[in-house]
């Protein structure tokens, strides 16, 4: 069946309630559709479009709205004999923390990679090392307690809760030892002895015309340290069990569920990035150039790539073992790997486009300024005054060549980890041999 994609073009419209919440099936009450189980095709849609509203909010440069996190936390509760696996209460602990954060309407950030001292791959060591990776240092009747940093926590400190996954290729050349590196859980970010260390800010407190962005979409990322902490036995969903915590993601579907919020989140980015090197274009007079309309025809390619994936995604979404309504994970994987490449070129592609008026930037004070009169008569051009020529680029430039748009384009590459790990995801996962099959009936031909 298949399934219609909206386009939204505003966000300033109020939505209507079935759009962004559902009943609660413990309280009665209406909470946000975000932590809804999806159980068909149906809810799958309804869950994208909650997650494109959301996304619009920011134009796709908020990564980490609420709901990227919500729908994991959903899909491991919905797994929860996965976690039983390791110890039959870690299944209510999960089920537990997933309702108590929906009924709450907690917001969460999360942290699944250790710091590294040392990055020599070698096939019998681990890259990373041990002595500063996150562990348990100590089981207590109340808990586990863990010391350690990590990195990155986007939207810390601005959330409630923090999740903390299993770190990648735990299994690798740890050893006997590697069960206290092994463990998921999650725990208020306000609890006893758990530091934050945030980034420089990039909203330099400047109005909205000069930094249109950084001035509304800070999400903020920081390191994590964490003293000799306590996470209650409540709070522990995986333990010392390294194979259920490296199949955390594939077996929950959790990396598949958070890649729909993703998707939605590239095809709002895209059609932002379209609509605003179609802008300057029209306003630089540059539209009948081929080279530039190439450039803006790259950039649609993207956006409609990202739609016609996401789409896929739905339209071929299967019951899993779970019996969660799941998005196709191929095109999922292939939308997200691509978007690594896709999203810093299509900031180059803004700064091919805007060259000089980048830099060419007067503060919006300056109009009102002893030169104002010189900006109004000079930096007109054949369809747009001054003013609202200088507001246009001072928006591409917060996209391509600020600190808040240099933070896009490290977000893109690497939020979801190391993007070579993610080919290698997806060189696992396609199974290429019915195509190896094909060809070999070639060669065998007579
Ligand atoms: C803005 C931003 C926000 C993020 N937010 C979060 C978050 O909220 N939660 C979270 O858990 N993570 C988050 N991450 C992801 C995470 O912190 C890492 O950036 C990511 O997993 C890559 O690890 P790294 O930075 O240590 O890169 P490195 O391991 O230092 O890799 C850097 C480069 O070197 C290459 N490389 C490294 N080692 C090897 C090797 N042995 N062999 C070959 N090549 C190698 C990699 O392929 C890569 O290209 C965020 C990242 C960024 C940039």
């Amino acid at each position: 069946m298949r399934v219609p994609l909206p386009t939204f073009t505003t966000c300033s419209a109020p939505l209507p309630l079935d759009e962004m919440t559902y009943i609660s099936p413990t309280s009665g009450e209406r909470i946000g559709l975000s932590f809804l189980t999806p159980r068909s095709l149906e809810d799958l849609r309804r869950r994208r479009v909650m997650m494109s509203h959301w996304a619009h909010t920011s134009y796709g440069m908020m990564g980490r709205t609420p709901d990227f996190l919500n729908v994991s936390i959903m899909a491991m509760a919905s797994a929860g004999d996965y976690f039983a696996q390791n110890r039959p209460e870690f299944k209510q602990n999960i089920v537990n923390y997933y309702e108590y954060v929906r009924e709450k309407d907690l917001a969460l950030t999360h942290t699944l990679v250790n710091l590294q001292r040392n990055r020599v791959p070698s096939a019998a060591s681990i890259n990373y090392s041990t002595d500063v990776a996150l562990a348990v240092v100590k089981e207590t009747d109340a808990g586990i307690v863990v010391r350690g940093p990590r990195v990155l926590a986007t939207l810390g400190p601005l959330s409630d809760e923090i999740a903390v996954y299993p770190t990648r290729n735990s299994t690798l050349g740890i050893g006997e030892d590697g069960q206290r590196y092994a463990f998921a859980f999650a725990i208020p970010c306000g609890t006893p002895r758990l530091r934050f260390l945030c980034r420089e800010s990039f909203d330099l407190n400047r109005t909205h015309f000069d930094h249109p962005l950084g001035s509304r979409f800070e999400e903020m990322d920081a390191i994590v340290f964490f003293d000799d902490v306590l996470v209650p036995w409540e709070r522990v969903f995986l333990y010392g069990d390294i194979d259920l915590c490296n199949n955390l993601s594939s077996a929950t579907n959790q990396y598949t569920h958070s890649g729909h919020q993703v998707v939605t989140k590239n095809v709002a980015k895209c059609e932002f990035v379209v609509g605003l090197g179609s802008l300057m274009v029209k306003t630089l007079g540059s539209g009948s150039i081929p080279q530039v309309q190439s450039l803006i025809a790259e950039t649609i390619e993207n956006l409609e790539i990202m739609r016609s994936l996401l789409q896929t995604a739905e339209a071929n979404a299967a019951l899993d073992q779970w019996g969660v309504m799941c998005p196709a994970p191929i095109p999922i994987m292939i939308a997200r790997n691509l978007f690594i490449r896709m999203y810093p070129r299509m900031a180059e592609i803004v700064q091919l486009l805007g060259s000089s008026s980048l830099m060419a930037l007067p503060s919006e004070i300056d109009f009102e300024g002893p030169l104002g009169s010189f900006l109004d008569q000079y930096l007109d051009t054949d369809t747009t005054q001054a003013r609202d020529r200088v507001r246009l680029f001072h928006l591409a430039w917060d996209l391509a060549c600020s600190s808040f748009g240099g933070r896009q384009v490290l977000y893109e590459r690497y939020f979801q980890g190391d993007w070579m790990r993610n080919a290698s995801a997806l060189y696992n996962a396609y199974g290429t041999g019915p195509l190896m099959q094909q060809v070999q009936e070639f060669l065998n031909r007579p």
